[in-house]
């Protein structure tokens, strides 16, 4: 027994690699086989998040991360808003400590009343934080309240973090040494799809609000456009969702049974959280048998597939059931529409004729 504790322990942080793939599969290594993965990760609550950033951020259709120090709230309204909005509320602790200068009893109400307060207020689950000032505390206390935590180091991830609690970021604005402006930004975007990482830009103020290290938000947006319009390489998540992603896909099972004609495929992520429900889609490309095409079906209806060169890609959330039909008998009930659609057509256009 004690033996399993520490074993799930361990893996909640080491995020081990534990998929179990058969052949003929492939799991993206980001969603939608993007090359890259970015999150624009917010800390502090300046004041111009809210009116300057996170109306630049959805301009392109994006959604950032908003990390608070719940203690610096005056008011909830705006970040509820945008929580509703598909935007990520995570912790940055109460009140901004440094965590190793406390004890574990502290550190824990630092990280459990932080996630509870937003969790109140926002009326969503946080499952996400960044250390005040990079520096981390005792990363088992995090593990019991979170799924990861950012820290600096002036890098990105790998695809597959050794820690999920140590997920490198790098700082952006006028305190930052590389990174100021649009050009830097997409050069550091450019950079981690040559290593397929996961890029976190580290933002505080916009436009000289006050907040630490300002960006202005023209930089922002024409960097946003970039990422835009090379939409094919850059997959952009909040931090949740990018942490959601590596977790399942590194411990996702996937076994299928034949089921006449078509092939039933069953989805698991084998990693196990106490803090969030593994529910993120993941996406899948499955080899087809030769000359044939197919759709999925999941729960009886169609989902949203792409026929590749062979494969079929579509998103598969764990826990699922989903059905390969192969699509002879469908091209066949085509067939059968057309042919039959074109000779009601052609009747009644010689019946007009004759009419005529
Ligand atoms: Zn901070």
């Amino acid at each position: 027994m004690k033996k399993n504790i520490l074993l799930i322990t361990a893996m909640a942080i080491s995020n081990i690699i534990s998929a179990q793939i058969p052949e003929g599969y492939e799991v993206a290594q980001w969603k939608d086989f993007r090359q890259a993965a970015i999150t624009y990760s917010f800390d502090d609550g300046t004041p111009n998040q809210i009116p300057a950033a996170v109306p630049t951020l959805e301009k392109y259709g994006y959604r950032g991360t908003f990390n608070l120090v719940t203690d610096w709230v005056k008011e909830w309204d705006g970040w509820k808003t945008i929580s509703d909005n598909g935007h990520e509320i995570a912790s940055h602790t109460v009140t901004h400590p440094y965590l190793d200068k406390l004890t574990a009893e502290q550190q824990t109400a630092e990280l459990a009343k932080s996630k509870e307060i937003i969790e109140q207020n926002i009326g969503k689950e946080c499952i996400t934080m960044v250390y005040p000032y990079c520096v981390r505390g005792i990363d088992s206390i995090v593990a019991d309240y979170y799924i990861s935590a950012r820290i600096c180091c002036e890098s990105f991830s790998s695809p597959s973090p050794q820690n999920m609690f140590a997920i490198a970021s790098r700082l952006v604005g006028t305190e930052s040494q590389y990174l100021k402006n649009t050009y830097d930004f997409n050069m550091w975007a450019k950079l981690a799809v040559k290593d397929n990482g996961w890029c976190v830009f580290l933002i505080h103020g916009i436009d000289n609000d006050g907040g630490y290290s300002p960006i202005k938000s023209v930089d922002l947006d024409s960097h946003l456009k970039f990422v835009q319009e090379n939409d094919p390489t850059f997959w952009v998540g909040t931090f949740a969702e990018v942490s959601k992603y590596i977790i399942e896909r590194n411990s996702l099972k996937i076994s299928e049974k034949q089921q006449g004609e078509e092939t039933e495929i069953l989805v698991e992520a084998t990693a196990e959280s106490k803090v969030t429900k593994l529910d993120y889609p993941v996406t899948i490309k499955r080899r087809l048998p030769n000359g044939k095409g197919a759709i999925v079906t999941h729960n009886g209806k169609v989902i949203d597939s792409k026929l590749d060169d062979g494969c079929i890609i579509f998103d598969v959330v764990p826990g699922n059931t989903y059905l390969l039909v192969y699509d002879e008998g469908r091209m066949l009930l085509w067939t059968i529409f057309v042919v039959v659609g074109a000779i009601l057509l052609i009747l009644s256009a010689m019946r007009k004729r004759i009419g005529a």
